[in-house]
C-alpha cells in the first residue's frame, strides 16, 4: 500500500467524515463568536498537551482493563473498540474507533476547560482541536497497521512501538503518536528490554477460563479465538470461526 492509497482509504472512512464535518462547524461558531487570541491560544494549546495523556489513561485503564468484558452493558463496546483490534489488529473495519465512544469522550475532555479558559468560543477552539487531533490520531494509527514502510526515523520509531503493544506485550507503549506518558508512568519499552512475549497479547486476558464466568466477549466472537491473527486466517477454513465484521 503506498501513503497516497493510504490516505484514500482514510479520507473515505465515515467517523474520519465525522471529525472534519464537526470540526468545521466549531470552527464557524468560532468565527460567530470568537474568543479573546489569549483565551484561544490557551485552549488549543490545552487540548494539544492533554490528548496523549488523556489517550494514555484511557488506553490502558479503561481499553485495557478487565472490567468492561465482566458486565454485559460494557462487553459489547469493549469487544467493539479494542478486543476485536487486538485479535485482528490490521482489519480496516475495527481500526478506527467508534463514533459513539469517541465523541462523548473528547467532548468532556476538552470543552469544560476550554469554556473555563475563555468562554463558549473558547470551548469551541478546543473542541475543534480535540476533532483534529483524533484525526490525525487516526491516521497515524492507519500507518502502524496497514502495510506501508514509513521512513521517517519518528514515524518508523511510532509504528515500532505500536507494533510491539500489538505483537509483543499489550502491557506498554500505549501511546500513538506521543510516548512521553509511557515514560512518565515507566511503561514504555523496545522489545530487547522484554525478553517475553506476552501470552494475553492477542486476547487482552481474556481467555477460555475468563470468559467461562463472563460468556458475552465470546457469544458475540463465535467462541474464545487463540493463537496468533494470521495463523487463524490461514486455519479458518479447517476450524470455521465467525467473523463479527
Ligand atoms: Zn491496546
Ligand atoms: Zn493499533
Ligand atoms: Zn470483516
Amino acid at each position: 500500500m503506498t501513503l497516497k492509497e493510504l490516505t484514500v482509504a482514510y479520507f473515505q472512512y465515515y467517523a474520519i467524515q465525522a471529525y472534519l464535518l464537526l470540526a468545521a462547524v466549531s470552527i464557524a461558531y468560532v468565527v460567530w463568536n470568537p474568543p479573546s487570541l489569549l483565551a484561544g491560544v490557551a485552549a488549543a494549546a490545552f487540548t494539544v498537551l492533554a490528548y496523549p495523556m488523556i489517550w494514555y489513561l484511557l488506553h490502558r485503564y479503561v481499553l485495557h482493563s478487565q472490567w468492561m468484558y465482566k458486565s454485559p452493558l460494557t462487553a459489547k463496546v469493549w469487544k467493539r473498540i479494542h478486543y476485536d483490534h487486538h485479535q485482528d489488529p490490521n482489519h480496516l473495519e475495527v481500526l478506527f474507533g467508534a463514533l459513539y465512544t469517541t465523541l462523548p469522550t473528547i467532548a468532556i475532555s476538552v470543552i469544560p476547560v476550554g469554556w473555563l479558559i475563555g468562554g463558549p468560543g473558547a470551548a469551541a477552539v478546543a473542541f475543534a482541536t480535540g476533532l483534529l487531533v483524533t484525526a490525525a490520531y487516526e491516521y497515524f494509527h492507519c500507518i502502524q497497521h496497514l502495510s506501508y514502510k514509513p521512513k521517517h526515523p519518528w514515524l518508523v520509531n511510532m509504528k515500532k512501538r505500536h507494533m510491539e503493544h500489538h505483537f509483543h506485550d499489550e502491557n506498554g507503549n500505549f501511546g500513538i503518536t506521543s510516548f512521553w506518558p509511557d515514560r512518565l508512568f515507566g511503561s514504555y519499552y523496545e522489545r530487547d528490554e522484554r525478553p517475553a512475549k506476552s501470552a494475553t497479547v492477542f486476547n487482552l486476558g481474556y481467555t477460555e477460563e475468563v470468559a467461562k464466568s463472563f460468556p458475552w466477549v465470546s457469544r458475540m466472537s463465535g467462541g474464545v479465538a487463540k493463537g496468533h491473527p494470521r495463523k487463524r486466517a490461514a486455519n479458518q477454513n479447517e476450524k470455521p470461526r465467525q467473523d463479527a465484521a
